[in-house]
């Protein structure tokens, strides 16, 4: 079967091909002396790196103390920092401690907490806003190392079908230019085979506005061949997890009506919009509660945006029924994450249920409402925060909503789609995302030779086995960028 090129309309590339290539893997490592042995390895296979990254601790190996220093402090002189698999908790050797000039004098932070021993002495073990005293030590790599990790995760992605992705936050690295002139450089030397957008982060309380011009300038200064930066990205509330997504009805827990965090109001946000469409930036927004959706909503109305201009909403976890009219008036993009489309067994019962209640938590990630409309909808990854992103698997969950064999991961059947539309999600309706639907998006003669080969006929297996089929190969504007051996 040959398919139009895959797109994956979010997905962050180059922190997933830095995590993979330059940081140390801790994630099975349980026990202290199972990181030592690891980050040992590490350390000594990368003489070249200055400081030393990992990922993957678990607190459960540590209890309430959390780890300590002087657990590594013999392993290497270098600095080193430790990411716990959650993204909240940091550990520190001796080294970038001293780095950083972190001592007893160091002071607490109103958003996190430093870990301290009977002396007042830091030990280590740093958590959620207490990284600010290390900040540029966490996914900071230089040219070279960005360059090795984009070629890194390009393989991946292009074994898997995928020609075009959109990599959303290019501009944070601690205000340096690494990762842009990364992407550029291996345009302009012919090795960024994928298809790349890029996406600039701007924040309501760093002037928004004249951020769009520097965005523009860089946009200027780095697009080639393959890489552009034509999107202005904005974080408008949080994640489920961790209570912060922003809801229009309040947390059901602890019954305190608290209703989230939002990090954009409605008028700083129309006038970023209007700025942003105005000097031809498409605008990408993350909204998970249905709270941030009605509020990106608003200030598109306000901000009277045209269809055209291609901005998008995206991830979406939940939607009030009358903002699927609203979208589809406004023409927003709808970027929806079919992979997480189904009940996890622990954080459904665990997360979804009592943050949201039964009835809210059934009504997550909705897809028909949306086809229904006429919406264009499209798919992502959001890699790395997805593992599995093999796009036909998020095909798959979009047409059956669980997982394979198990009816108790099945999450709202209403909201199945079909197998064309979820194809047309990740091959024309991302191409139209991207203003590239006259070049790009489906197999038509006079169009880039973008396409993809697979082993079997998807749209005559059984919807469970959607994934299993196999890329025989990738194209991209004609030339051969994969095949399988
Ligand atoms: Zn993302």
């Amino acid at each position: 079967m040959i398919l139009p090129g895959l797109v994956d309309a979010h997905s962050h590339g180059h922190l997933g091909g830095s995590r993979m290539l330059l940081m140390c893997q801790l994630n099975d490592c349980k026990t202290v002396e199972a990181v030592r042995v690891r980050l040992k390895e590490f350390v000594d296979k990368h003489p070249e790196m200055e400081r030393i990254q990992g990922i993957g601790w678990d607190d459960a190996t540590f209890g309430l103390e959390g780890p300590k220093a002087s657990m590594i402090d013999d392993l290497t002189d270098k600095p080193v920092m430790l990411i716990d698999y959650g993204h909240h908790s940091y550990w520190l050797n001796s080294a970038a401690m001293k780095l950083k000039n972190i001592t007893k004098d160091t002071p607490d932070v109103a958003d996190g907490v430093i870990v301290r021993d009977a002396d007042g002495n830091p030990t280590g073990c740093f958590r959620e806003g207490s990284k600010i005293y290390f900040e540029d030590l966490v996914y900071h790599f230089n040219v070279e190392q960005y360059k090795q990790a984009i070629l890194a995760y390009q393989d991946l992605f292009l074994s898997l079908g995928l020609t075009t992705l959109y990599d959303p936050m290019v501009n944070l690295d601690y205000g340096s230019e690494n990762v842009m002139q990364a992407y550029s450089q291996l345009d302009k030397e012919g090795k960024l085979k994928l298809r790349m957008h890029g996406g600039y982060q701007v924040f309501a309380d760093k002037n928004p506005l004249a951020d769009i011009d520097h965005a523009l300038e860089l946009r200027e200064k780095y697009r080639g061949k393959r890489f552009d930066i034509d999107t202005i990205k904005i974080l408008l509330d949080g994640v489920l997890e961790s209570r912060t997504a922003y809801m229009t009805e309040p947390y059901s827990d602890k019954g305190d009506g608290y209703r989230g965090m939002l990090r954009f109001d409605v008028d700083t946000l129309a006038a970023t919009v209007k700025k942003a469409n105005e000097v031809d930036m498409t605008i990408h927004v993350h909204t998970i509660g249905d709270g941030a959706v009605t509020v990106a909503l608003d200030a598109f109305e306000k901000a009277n945006s045209p269809a055209e201009k291609r901005n998008a909403i995206t991830h979406m976890q939940l939607v009030q029924p009358q903002d699927f009219d609203r979208m589809a008036k406004l023409g927003v993009v709808a970027v929806a994450n079919p992979f997480w489309f189904m009940k996890d067994p622990l954080a459904h019962s665990k997360l979804s249920v009592p943050y949201l209640g039964e009835e809210r938590a059934e009504k997550q990630y909705p897809m028909k409402s949306l086809f229904d409309r006429g919406i264009v909808v499209t798919q992502a990854t959001d890699y790395p925060v997805t593992t599995n992103i093999n796009p036909l698997f998020g095909m798959q969950c979009g047409v059956i909503r669980q997982m394979p064999g198990q009816p108790e991961t099945l999450l709202n059947p209403t909201e199945r789609v079909t197998l064309e539309q979820m194809i047309k999600a990740a091959t024309i309706n991302t191409a139209y995302q991207f203003k590239c639907e006259d070049t790009l998006g489906s197999i038509t003669v006079g169009k880039e030779a973008d396409m993809v080969v697979l082993d079997s006929d998807i749209t005559a297996c059984d919807p469970e086995k959607i994934s299993e089929a196999k890329v025989l190969g990738t194209m991209i504007g004609g030339d051969w960028v994969y095949t399988s051996k």
